[in-house]
């Protein structure tokens, strides 16, 4: 049975996802992960605990440790897991920025990435052919370890200019989504002297602030309080704290590609022809903006494991996704929230304020569309479109990318619904429209009439 979504297993909790389930996911897991100890940790959703204790009853019961590190952000885990010689695995109890009612289960690789689908695909053949449980006398030993959040804040703090940071006596307001980072992000922001005004705070489980999504909509007080206290910078975490966004000092709120091209634009600046990875549906202003200051950017399928993966083949220096989920080489190859918030710091405090940064990168008009369309139609229209293009600079990484001197579009097939997205960029407004309008009927005759041959 396949299980693992592209986040991990997500449900409703005591619903799809049950603690039954959560048991028989978790010693399914020990066979793979283990036979070393695996880190547990969890978000503050109301279902967490019970899932956890399931999890991790599961992983003892295969014989495993486990080391239970409470409520912290995903990638504290992962760095704990990286960490630690000892500890072969990780478990993340996590629905990231999903409604109250959901939860998930994502599972951590021994070097601190997120697990491979070949390691997912061996989870879920365990589960479907579970094995006995050990003997008494070799059951997991279950160890609570506190301070695993700290040490993630120590880490972040050894990998920026804390100095730079406290002597720009920044003032920020920090929304943490009643999530994960209700701990570790006021803690980063207090030990690098930044005066915090801090709210959504109360990790509750319940998101009474506003969802856990971090978009323009959600963040709406946040905008107006950066505003009203005269702070230099708003960010927020989605409820995981796997992802940073950012709003600027006059209220402005920044889209995930702008702050990616800023914060990969200063970490490609301090080496020439440094490398940065993002994916294809990622806006040009990340090329142009690490361009600009002599780098290079590699495009990859979307999908920040696919991100991490080619970042360390090619030694890029960072690389992420326009969602607010930045990677850095010299920390950890996955996302990390709390350390995107600390470089943003870091570039803010060489100089220039958000607002400065933002107008500095080229603008660029993004439209964004989708088309109905059959699972079973789905190859049929890549092929025609890819046809019907043949000889134009045609790009199949992921979906079918075609580059224009003036602009560019992306046709991806949707992973879970029976649709088609089409992303147009150009920067100018109405060839982005254009391009989309364009592409939209062409794939709506090819479909259709790949249809009627169907029929
Ligand atoms: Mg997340």
């Amino acid at each position: 049975m396949k299980m693992f979504g592209t986040n991990g297993i997500r449900g409703i909790a005591n619903d799809f996802l049950s603690p039954d389930l959560a048991l028989r996911v978790g010693r399914a897991a020990a066979f793979v992960l283990g036979p070393g100890a695996i880190a547990v940790a969890r978000d503050p959703r109301t279902s967490s605990d019970m899932i956890a204790s399931s999890v991790e009853a599961g992983l003892m019961s295969a014989g495993v440790d486990v080391d239970d590190l409470g409520m912290v952000p995903t990638p504290a885990l992962q760095y704990y897991v990286k960490t630690h010689d000892d500890v072969t695995g990780g478990i993340m109890i996590t629905a990231s920025h999903n409604p109250p009612e959901f939860n998930g289960i994502k599972c951590v690789a021994e070097d601190g990435t997120e697990c491979s689908r070949q390691q997912e695909t061996a989870i879920e053949d365990a589960y479907e052919k579970p094995k006995p449980g050990t003997s008494w006398d070799s059951i997991g030993v279950l160890r609570r370890i506190p301070g695993a959040g700290e040490a993630y804040v120590d880490a972040i703090i050894s990998k920026v200019d804390a100095d730079a940071i406290r002597a720009a006596k920044l003032k920020v307001c920090l929304d943490c989504s009643n999530g994960a980072s209700s701990r570790t992000s006021p803690m980063l922001l207090s030990r690098l002297g930044v005066r915090a005004i801090t709210i959504n705070a109360s990790p509750d489980g319940i998101f009474p602030g506003h969802e856990s999504e971090p978009t323009e909509d959600n963040l709406k007080d946040l905008k107006k309080m950066v505003v009203d206290t005269g702070s230099d910078l708003g960010a927020a975490h989605d409820g995981d704290a796997d992802r940073c966004i950012f709003v600027t000092g006059s209220g402005r709120f920044v889209p995930g590609d702008k702050s990616l091209a800023i914060i990969t634009r200063q970490a490609a600046s301090r080496a020439p022809g440094s490398k940065v990875v993002t994916t294809v549906a990622t806006s040009k202003v990340v090329e142009e903006a690490v361009a600009s200051v002599g780098g290079k950017t590699l495009y990859t399928a979307v999908g920040s494991p696919i991100v991490a993966r080619r970042m360390m083949s090619e030694n890029a220096v960072a690389g992420g996704e326009e969602n607010g989920g930045i990677i850095f080489a010299d920390h950890q190859f996955c996302r990390d929230g709390a350390m995107t918030l600390a470089k943003m710091l870091e570039t803010v405090a060489a100089g220039k304020t958000l607002d400065e940064l933002v107008d500095s990168l080229p603008e660029f008009h993004t439209v964004k569309a989708a088309m109905r369309c059959e699972d079973s139609l789905k190859k049929a229209v890549l092929d025609g479109i890819a046809e019907m293009h043949m000889g134009e600079k045609v790009d199949v990484t992921d979906g079918l990318r075609i580059d224009y001197d003036d602009g560019w579009v992306l046709m991806r097939p949707s992973g879970t619904e029976p649709k088609f997205r089409v992303y147009a960029e150009s920067r100018d407004a109405s060839r982005a429209s254009e391009l989309s309008e364009r592409f939209l009927r062409e794939a709506e005759s090819v479909r259709d009439s790949a249809g009627e041959r169907r029929e």
